[in-house]
C-alpha cells in the first residue's frame, strides 16, 4: 500500500535500517583509520628508539626512545622549518623527503644524498637537551639541504668551500633567530624554572662560538692560492672548520644584517656559476644578480685564485 508521500512503511524501515548500517560502516572507518595512522607515527608514550616520526609530508625523525628528548628536537625543528621556510618558501623547504636521525658514536653531523627524492640528515649529540648544539648542527644540515634542492648541485656534486661556509654562518645566523624570537618556541615555556631566560645561553653560545675565529683573516684579503691550493680547501672544509673560521665569521656579520629576500639567493642560485675547477664565478654573478651588492659582498667568502690560461 502506498504512503502518503508515495513511500511504503517497509520501505522507510529499509531505508532506516540502511542509514543505520552506514552510519556504522563510517564509525568503523574513522576508527579504524585512526588506528592505521597510530600504527604509522606511534604516541609518544609508545614509541620506541628509532620508530619514525612524521612532521610534515617531507620531514619526519627518528625517536630517540626518551619522550623529553623527542619533544626538545621536534621542538627545535618546527621553530627552524618555519625560519626556513620564511626565506625559502614552502616549496623548497619541503622539496625532498628527508629524515632527522641521532648517532651518538657518529664522527660527525653530515647529511646523506640517498637519491634525487629522499635525503637522511645525521645528527652527531650526545643528548638533544643541548638545545643550541641540536639547532647549530642541525640549522647547518637544513641548509645543505635547501643546496640540494638545486638543479646544479644533483649535476655537479659541488665547491664544498662556499657551501661550507654558508652552512655554518646560517647556522649561527639561525641561533641568533631562536635567541631573538625566543618566545616563539615552545620550549621558551621552561623558563619559569630558570632564574634568566635561556635565550641569553643562546646568545652567548654565538659569541663563543664567534671568538674562536677572532684572530683570523679572509683569505680573500690574502695573497692568491692555485686552482690545486683551492681544490684542498674544498675537500676538507667539511671536516676543517677552522681554515674558514673568518670566513664564517664575515658571512655571519653580513647575513643578521641583510633581509630574507636577499638571503634567498645566495643558496639558490650559487650554483648556477660554479665552474669545473670548482670554484664559483663570482664575477659573472654579480653581473646577473637581482642584489649585486650582496653577492659582492659574499665573494670575500672566496680565496684569491691564481687561474692560469693554458
Ligand atoms: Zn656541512
Amino acid at each position: 500500500m502506498l504512503h502518503k508521500g508515495g513511500v511504503t512503511f517497509e520501505s522507510r524501515l529499509a531505508t532506516k535500517f540502511f542509514s543505520t548500517c552506514l552510519a556504522l560502516m563510517i564509525a568503523f572507518s574513522v576508527v579504524a583509520f585512526t588506528h592505521a595512522s597510530e600504527s604509522k607515527t606511534p604516541t609518544p608514550l609508545d614509541r620506541k628508539e628509532g620508530d619514525e616520526v612524521k612532521l610534515n609530508d617531507a620531514w619526519s625523525y627518528l625517536s630517540t626512545g626518551n619522550k623529553d628528548q623527542d619533544k626538545y628536537l621536534e621542538s627545535l625543528f618546527i621553530f627552524l622549518h618555519k625560519e626556513f621556510e620564511s626565506i625559502f618558501g614552502t616549496d623548497v623547504v619541503n622539496g625532498i623527503k628527508c629524515t632527522i636521525y641521532n648517532d651518538k658514536d657518529a664522527e660527525s653531523p653530515f647529511i646523506h644524498y640517498v637519491s634525487d627524492k629522499e635525503l637522511k640528515i645525521r645528527l652527531h649529540l650526545s643528548s638533544t637537551i643541548y638545545w643550541c648544539q641540536v639547532v647549530f648542527q642541525l640549522a647547518h644540515e637544513m641548509t645543505h639541504y635547501i643546496f640540494c634542492q638545486t638543479y646544479e648541485y644533483k649535476k655537479l656534486f659541488g665547491s664544498k668551500w662556499n657551501e661550507e661556509i654558508v652552512c655554518e654562518a646560517m647556522a649561527l645566523y639561525m641561533l641568533k633567530q631562536l635567541a631573538d624570537k625566543w618566545k616563539e618556541c615552545t620550549l621558551s615555556a621552561y623558563d619559569r624554572a630558570r632564574r634568566t631566560p635561556y635565550s641569553s645561553s643562546i646568545y652567548t653560545y654565538v659569541a663563543d662560538e664567534r671568538k674562536k675565529g677572532a684572530d683570523y683573516v679572509l683569505k680573500s684579503s690574502q695573497a692568491p692560492i692555485t686552482l690545486s691550493e683551492f681544490a684542498e680547501f674544498n675537500k676538507t672544509s667539511g671536516s676543517d672548520r677552522e681554515n674558514h673560521r673568518a670566513e664564517t665569521n664575515y658571512l655571519y656579520d653580513l647575513l643578521i644584517t641583510w633581509e630574507k629576500e636577499q638571503i634567498k639567493p645566495i643558496i639558490l642560485e650559487m650554483y648556477q656559476y660554479l665552474k669545473e675547477d670548482c670554484y664559483i664565478d663570482y664575477e659573472t654573478w654579480i653581473c646577473e644578480a637581482k642584489y649585486p651588492d650582496v653577492i659582492e659582498k659574499l665573494s670575500k667568502i672566496q680565496p684569491n685564485i691564481v687561474r692560469t690560461v693554458p
